[in-house]
């Protein structure tokens, strides 16, 4: 049936297991079903290393631009004001968010290559009084830049501003101890590292921030607070909830912990990238982002010399079995290549003979 396995940083490959569990229609109203939703919930704080006295999980349907959306109108009252600290193109999006929802904000912005600066950070934090929220993106799947939210996380919490994190192609993959770096909204979605199939975004959020949150939405169906407060009653969504996504996902919940937990699919992940950065590497192409600020999702390689010819090369590789990314840079040209998804060791080996071959074949 698949002719090729995705290279892209989700929606990605998945099991068949996850997909076959597609094949039921579900009732919204059911017990069955809602208790899904509601062990779903439960696993998700567990992932985040949370507790349910402090933390709560809530689901929201869309992709997951609509849960970072739903964080910024509902989590940002009018008289607070967020700094979007932006090294890339999703970063970049919040700020369309904010400027949308006209919310106060400011950006702080440095290049797709670059960790913002501790101090520079701290020196805004200092000057602008007004800021309450820090919002930043944890790996920028633009470039693949892991960002350093340890050190993030200790500012936001030094300067007592409630922070939010864009962990979307991380979370599940990585692990990230939410409680601990005192992190008040981590949002990331069903078709990424815990590879499920797309359909919704969740957040994990601190409870009582969350609390605090009622009647602040600009949204009726984005409005987070009231998407909690329904279902967390008894699992059932406010409106109609994307049964089968939802039923996939649980599969993939339970995939991942018969996996050995994140600490496994992390080091799956990690050995993924590593052999991708290094077979690349052998054939002259080379990585965007420096080893040390690379994360282990995707990675974004720079054209080897002036006649590579993306296209041609996408074609080739597809044919062979395997779908990859085109760059998102507008100074340098790239393309991506994800390593998560049901993607082991001998199909980034066979990735790269088949680069090898293109290389060699044609001379490019
Ligand atoms: C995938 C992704 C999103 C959400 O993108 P959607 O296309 O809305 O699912 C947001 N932020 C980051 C960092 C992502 O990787």
């Amino acid at each position: 049936m698949n002719s090729y396995k995705l290279l892209t940083p989700g929606p990605l490959t998945t099991t068949s297991s996850v997909k076959e569990e597609m094949l039921v229609d579900r009732c919204t109203w059911d017990d069955s079903y809602k208790s899904i939703t509601q062990k779903i919930r439960s696993q998700l704080l567990a992932l985040a290393g949370t507790a349910p006295e402090q933390y709560t999980a809530v689901l929201m349907q869309g992709s997951g631009t609509f849960a970072v959306e739903a964080v910024m109108t509902s989590a940002v009252s009018g008289t607070d004001k967020v700094l979007i600290v932006t090294n890339g193109a999703y970063g970049e999006r919040i700020v369309e968010m904010a400027r949308y929802i006209g919310l106060p904000y400011a950006e702080y912005r440095v290049g797709y290559d670059q960790y913002p600066d501790e101090a520079e950070l701290e020196a805004i934090l200092e000057e602008d009084r007004l800021i309450t929220h820090l919002a930043i993106v944890h790996c920028e799947t633009t470039t693949g830049i892991l960002n350093p939210l340890e050190k993030i996380a200790a500012i936001a919490k030094a300067y007592k501003k409630t922070l939010i994190v864009d962990a979307m192609s991380s979370f599940g993959g990585i692990e990230i101890d939410v409680a601990g770096l005192g992190i008040d909204y981590l949002i990331s979605s069903a078709n990424k590292c815990i590879q499920g199939v797309p359909g919704f975004g969740f957040v994990i959020a601190k409870l009582d921030k969350l609390a605090a949150c009622r009647g602040v939405a600009r949204s009726l169906s984005l409005d987070l607070y009231d998407q909690w407060k329904g279902m967390d009653k008894d699992g059932k969504w406010r409106f109609t909830s994307p049964t089968h996504v939802v039923a996939a996902f649980s599969k993939a919940l339970d995939e991942l912990e018969a996996e050995g937990g994140i600490p496994a699919r992390y080091e799956r992940y990690r050995h993924n990238n590593e052999l991708l950065r290094d077979g690349l590497g052998k054939l002259g192409i080379h990585p965007y982002i420096s080893g040390e600020k690379q994360s282990p999702i995707i990675t974004t390689f720079l054209y080897p010399d002036e006649t590579f010819r993306f296209d041609e090369f996408y074609g080739y590789v597809k044919e062979r079995g395997y779908v990859i990314y085109p760059g998102k840079l507008t100074d340098v040209d790239t393309f991506r290549i994800g390593n998560i998804g049901e993607i082991y060791e001998e199909d980034i080996e066979r990735l790269c003979s088949i680069i090898e071959q293109y290389r060699g074949g044609t001379g490019r």
